[in-house]
């Protein structure tokens, strides 16, 4: 692996109280555990089964397993370690989870609904907090607190699964954290959800600030995933001031990266670009953006700001601004669309994840 600056690459290794959760481990490790419980290999299949298709929440659910072997199971290990602390729905109808780790931190996942496509989305965290600390992210001005485990990450798709009922199809890694700072388990995650939970490797998408070594081992990795890129400026004057990463990668160093990804794995990229009220949204911007873009395989995500509290001195553009920034952009021949913001009034669209609870 590509190494990292030293103040980004502390992998804060935590140990979690109470019994070891089975959620988490893949067939391969079910397996072992299994064999070393001089258990019979039919039954990894069958703790697999209950994990990540039938979704329990007690390993007292597990009903075709014998009562010994739920006994010694529960000596060790338990199913999950997550704790719905709160639930609330917006109007749209999408639900933001709370969840309450172990070490008593609390981390936000998204269930959101696809009306055109009739199919349910899941945003996943992988940091408490974050250590990017972009300008305009409420969880940046957390600051960072720990990597989420595989057993964090892959529990919340499991059970916000379980809690709703909804197949849920889709999975982005836009919620708290940055994924390339967690990136072990960001790729052993993946590995499980789309192994175990059957998720399609093509419906999973990973949104990074630019953490551009990272980006290298991610196209050797070659997965047929979509990498969404926070861009959000054309320029490093503009980038810099909205993202301090910028320092440590800038553009010159970020585009090569994102030509080499493109070009190692074939895949279309997907550009994201926050758009703020009178600093990055000019037209002149979008045709920065639009040059700067030119040879690259991709799309362009807009989104518009959303509010994160006041005294940060953010604004939304205007309706009028964002067709007029999309307008500039057409020449350039990408397909740019706006992101439509999903649970404004429950603090649960993109950038607004800030664990209230955990600030009280
Ligand atoms: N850390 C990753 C993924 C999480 S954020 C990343 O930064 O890419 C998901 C997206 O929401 C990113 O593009 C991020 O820049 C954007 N975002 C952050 N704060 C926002 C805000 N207040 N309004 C709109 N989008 C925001
Ligand atoms: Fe971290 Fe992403 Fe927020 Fe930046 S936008 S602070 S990288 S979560």
């Amino acid at each position: 692996m590509n190494a990292l600056p030293q103040n980004l690459a502390d992998p804060s290794a935590h140990t979690l109280p109470g019994r070891e959760p089975l959620i988490g481990k893949s067939m391969e490790e079910l397996r072992e555990l299994v064999k070393s419980m001089d258990e019979p290999a039919f039954r990894a299949e069958q703790l697999h089964h209950w994990l990540y298709v039938h979704c329990v929440r007690s390993l007292d659910d597990m009903s075709n397993l014998k009562r010994a072997f739920r006994d010694k199971l529960a000596e060790r290990y338990q199913v999950g370690s997550l704790v719905i602390d709160q639930k609330e729905v917006s109007q749209d109808g999408t639900t933001k989870y709370l969840f309450r780790l172990p070490d008593g931190k609390v981390v936000e996942s998204v269930l959101m609904y696809f009306e055109e496509r009739g199919t349910y989305a899941i945003c996943l965290s992988t940091q408490v907090g974050c250590a990017v600390n972009c300008d305009f992210c409420a969880t940046g001005k957390l600051g960072f607190m720990r990597n989420l485990s595989v057993a964090e990450i892959v529990e919340q798709y499991v059970y916000v699964q379980a809690d709703s009922g909804k197949e849920i199809r889709n999975i982005v890694f836009m919620g708290q954290g940055e994924p390339m700072l967690n990136y072990d388990n960001l790729m052993q995650s993946i590995h499980i959800l789309n192994k175990s939970a059957e998720v399609g490797i093509r419906h999973i998408t990973i949104s990074t600030s630019g953490i551009v070594p990272r980006i290298y081992d991610l196209a050797e990795a070659n997965l047929q995933l979509t990498l969404a890129i926070s861009l959000h400026a054309p320029d490093n004057a503009t980038r810099e001031a909205i993202m301090p990463l910028n320092k440590k990668w800038p553009l010159e160093e970020l585009m090569p990266a994102l030509h080499h990804y493109a070009g190692a794995t074939g895949k279309r990229l997907t550009i994201e670009y926050i758009l703020l009220a009178g600093v990055n949204d000019q037209p002149s911007h979008a045709h920065d953006l639009g040059k700067l873009l030119q040879g690259l395989k991709c799309n362009i995500n807009l989104i518009p700001y959303n509010p994160i509290g006041d005294g940060y001195g953010y604004k939304r553009p205007s309706n009028n601004a964002i067709h007029r920034f999309k307008d500039a952009l057409l020449p350039y021949g990408k397909k740019v669309t706006v992101r439509v913001e999903r649970g404004v009034d429950i603090a649960a669209a993109c950038g607004q994840l800030a664990n209230k609870v955990q600030q009280a």
